[in-house]
């Protein structure tokens, strides 16, 4: 292999940075590493922007201090690796709720996202099936199975604790139904216990066991100055050459490397490297891979996606409740499908002059029709739904923003796991040099997203014939 090795991580949103950091911390030194954003801004979708003078997220909000382990998460080993442990805040304002029948109710606490592991605990906001979370004698799911969360929990606990407490729980995270998302891939926690336990309730248990959390430990994290300090750390760590406005259109074997092309049809750029990481959502890896690797691109771009818009708005002395926020579930005929109070929820950012900024989440898979609305109506809209949830006529923003996401949130169906699987396992026996990386593979949410940019680079560095420092 030539010296020095020449590295494109293709996409700069956590995923691909993650894998540039990785790749100046392991790789030969002098590899040159290259990142390609088709986008002006490097990030995706961690993206701070401003309101009313301060740091506000327009895109993710937060990461999970915590793995499924119960080991610390990646996201915050990426950011003690660039020096911002220290930065690292946690919510004041733990607390959320749920809009049933139109009011407010608080969350239940133990449950492992909505599924209850003590049906008494969730009595307040959902009646459970009486007695069909018996022991039938054998693991509630085969070994090699998935099913769809909804199928399962409404199988063993009935309609209402998948409709009030599941399903809006899981739609904040993946804006998807309970009934169309995979256990295994959004839930694996779970699915591992589902695979032994005879029981719902014994397998939440065993999950929640599996993971202790030290009583007060925060669940949440977030960087003080937001979380586009993350991305510009990674940024100056990685020494990666960052391409701006650069779309990678074009992927090329040239029998030792590959030869990408980058940019616009009409001047095209070709560049030649030796390895590739290829950290965008499934449906451009997918273009990208269909000459090189057709039965692999066909296997990672059946991935369907949701959209959602973020709808922010700055609101003087509004007397919000006190607690981070709320779900909606759809049953409840709502165009809001979370809410957050983020001068409540984050201490860091109460303001002296009272202004409160809240942000309220938009679009479910299946309803993007609603996102077509111009940003004032979808404003509008958020700000009368707001107020009718609480009660209270909220006073008029006195500044906002709508940004939207589109096609950003995967839709893992059952199985997704295993097609992936098989996908990567024919891309690395056919193209060792060119790793997938991010949310359209491994799950949402920074910290995988971090160990999947961490992972991708090892494997490239094992496939140039390096050894990891
Ligand atoms: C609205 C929203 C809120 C979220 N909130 C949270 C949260 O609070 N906590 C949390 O942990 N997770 C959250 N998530 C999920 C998390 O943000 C994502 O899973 C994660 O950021 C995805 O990172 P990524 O690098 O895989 O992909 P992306 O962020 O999508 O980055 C991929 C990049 O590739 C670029 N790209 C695409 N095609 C090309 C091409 N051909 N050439 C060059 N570049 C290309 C894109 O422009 C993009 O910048 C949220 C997601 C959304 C949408």
């Amino acid at each position: 292999m030539r010296q020095p090795w020449r590295v494109a991580v293709v996409g700069g949103g956590i995923a691909g940075l993650a894998a540039a950091v990785r790749l100046r911390d392991r790789a030969p030194a002098g590899t040159e590493i290259t990142v390609y954003e088709q986008s002006g801004a490097l990030g995706g979708k961690l993206r701070t922007g401003e309101l009313a003078g301060q740091p506000v997220e327009f895109g993710a909000e937060s990461f999970l201090m915590r793995d499924p382990t119960g080991a610390e998460s990646a996201a915050v080993a990426l950011a003690r690796r660039l020096g911002l442990a220290e930065k690292i805040v946690h919510p004041t304002v733990g607390q959320a709720a749920l809009v049933i029948d139109g009011g407010l109710r608080p969350i239940p606490g133990g449950t492992l996202v909505g599924v209850p592991g003590d049906l008494d605990r969730v009595a307040t906001v959902a009646r459970p099936a009486a007695d069909a979370d018996t022991d039938g004698g054998r693991p509630l799911v085969g070994p090699d199975a998935d099913v769809s969360v909804g199928a399962l929990v409404r199988s063993r606990f009935g309609d209402e604790v998948v409709d009030r407490l599941v399903d809006p729980m899981l739609g904040g995270v993946y804006a998807g139904r309970a009934d169309d998302l995979s256990l295994v891939t959004t839930m694996p926690a779970l699915a591992r216990a589902a695979r032994v336990e005879h029981t719902l309730t014994g397998a939440v248990r065993a999950a929640q066991a599996a993971a202790p959390r030290a009583p007060g430990a925060p669940v949440f994290g977030t960087l003080a100055g937001g979380l586009t300090t993350l991305v510009e750390a990674a940024v100056t760590a990685s020494g990666a050459t960052v391409r701006r406005d650069a779309a990678v259109r074009e992927l090329a074997a040239t029998g030792t490397g590959w030869r990408l092309t980058v940019g616009p049809t009409r001047d095209p750029e070709l560049v030649d490297v030796d390895a590739v990481v290829l950290a965008v959502p499934a449906r451009p890896a997918a273009r990208l891979l269909a000459g090189p690797a057709p039965e692999v691109a066909a296997g990672v771009g059946a991935l369907d996606y949701a959209s959602v818009a973020l709808v922010s708005m700055v609101l003087p002395q509004p007397r919000l409740p006190e607690l981070s926020g709320f779900l909606v579930p759809s049953t409840e005929g709502l165009l809001i499908k979370a809410a957050t109070f983020f001068t409540t929820k984050w201490g860091h950012l109460r303001r002296p002059d009272g202004l409160a900024l809240v942000r309220a989440s938009v679009g479910r898979y299946g309803e993007e029709a609603h996102l077509q609305r111009p940003d004032a109506d979808l404003a509008a809209t958020v700000h009368r739904e707001l107020s009718a949830v609480l009660g209270i006529p909220l006073p008029a923003p006195v500044d906002g923003h709508v940004q939207r996401w589109g096609g950003a949130l995967p839709q893992y169906a059952p199985g997704h796991a295993d097609r992936l699987a098989a996908a990567r396992t024919a891309l690395r026996a056919a193209h060792p040099t060119v790793v997938l990386a991010g949310a359209g593979y491994d799950g949402v949410g920074i910290p995988v997203c971090v160990r999947s940019g961490e992972t991708a680079a090892e494997e490239i560095i094992t496939a140039l014939g390096g050894s990891a420092r």
